[in-house]
């Protein structure tokens, strides 16, 4: 999927240049012209990098990012200012921003620390997703996708693995048959088979002390499984 950027650039003439720069190297773009468009726009989620001019009219580009912060969301800042301004450029960092480049640049230079941004990024967020989840004696380890039944590694299938990452990484919900089959088994459409009611079945036998009675993964009647939490 590409990557989500918001253009915040009160210069139309720019703004409009660039945005078809970074549209032609392939990322999705959103734009704003002043600093209160962006930080509602910002607020919303779904972005992976924000490009933002220094001077906007309204709340200028360090006030949107110092807002941000304090709001933590922490969507990479790729900050735009002119020469003069660059005594900003620390204020810059110490407001939130990542990096940032001075006017005039060249787009080639924008589209180089846009890719180093986003790519940082990601990688951080790979990093964070490498997780424990501790529930009572049941301990799932995604780093090394491995599951502890009270201290002894459980021999699980990739699949039964992979349903049971998707029950812990969501307690408490109830999770439909659907849903589980188009999340952990990645089918869109419902296939006529009994393979989530199946999998539950094996998972049980291996994480529950009683399946008659089970304590991790109850059934929803009619809608589907739940995971419960203690
Ligand atoms: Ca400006």
């Amino acid at each position: 999927m590409a990557y989500r950027l918001l253009l915040v650039e009160d210069e139309v003439g720019i703004r409009v240049a660039l945005e078809d720069r970074l549209l032609a190297a392939g990322y999705q773009v959103v734009t704003a012209s002043d600093g209160t468009e962006a930080f509602t726009r910002a607020t919303q989620g779904g972005l992976d990098l924000i490009i933002l001019d220094l001077v906007l009219p309204g709340k200028g580009g360090l006030e949107v990012c110092h807002e941000l912060r304090r709001m933590g969301i922490d969507t990479p800042v790729l900050m735009l200012t002119a020469k003069a301004q660059l005594k900003d450029k620390l204020e810059g960092f110490s407001m939130g921003a990542d990096d940032y480049l001075t006017k005039p640049f060249d787009v080639a230079e924008l589209l180089a620390r846009t890719k180093a941004l986003l790519r940082r990024s990601t990688a951080w967020n790979e990093a964070r997703a490498n997780q424990v989840y501790e529930f009572g004696n049941l301990r799932l380890d995604t780093k090394q996708t491995t599951v502890w039944l009270s201290g002894k590694r459980l021999d699980l299938s990739m699949k039964e693995y992979d349903l049971l990452h998707y029950f812990v990484t969501h307690p408490r919900e109830t999770l439909s048959r659907d849903e589980l089959l188009k999340e952990v088994w990645k089918y869109e459409d419902r296939p006529p088979t009994r393979t989530v009611d199946v999998h539950v079945g094996w998972l049980r036998k291996k994480i529950e002390d009683d399946t008659k009675n089970p304590r991790w993964i109850r059934t929803i009647y009619g809608i589907g499984y739940q995971f419960v939490a203690q």
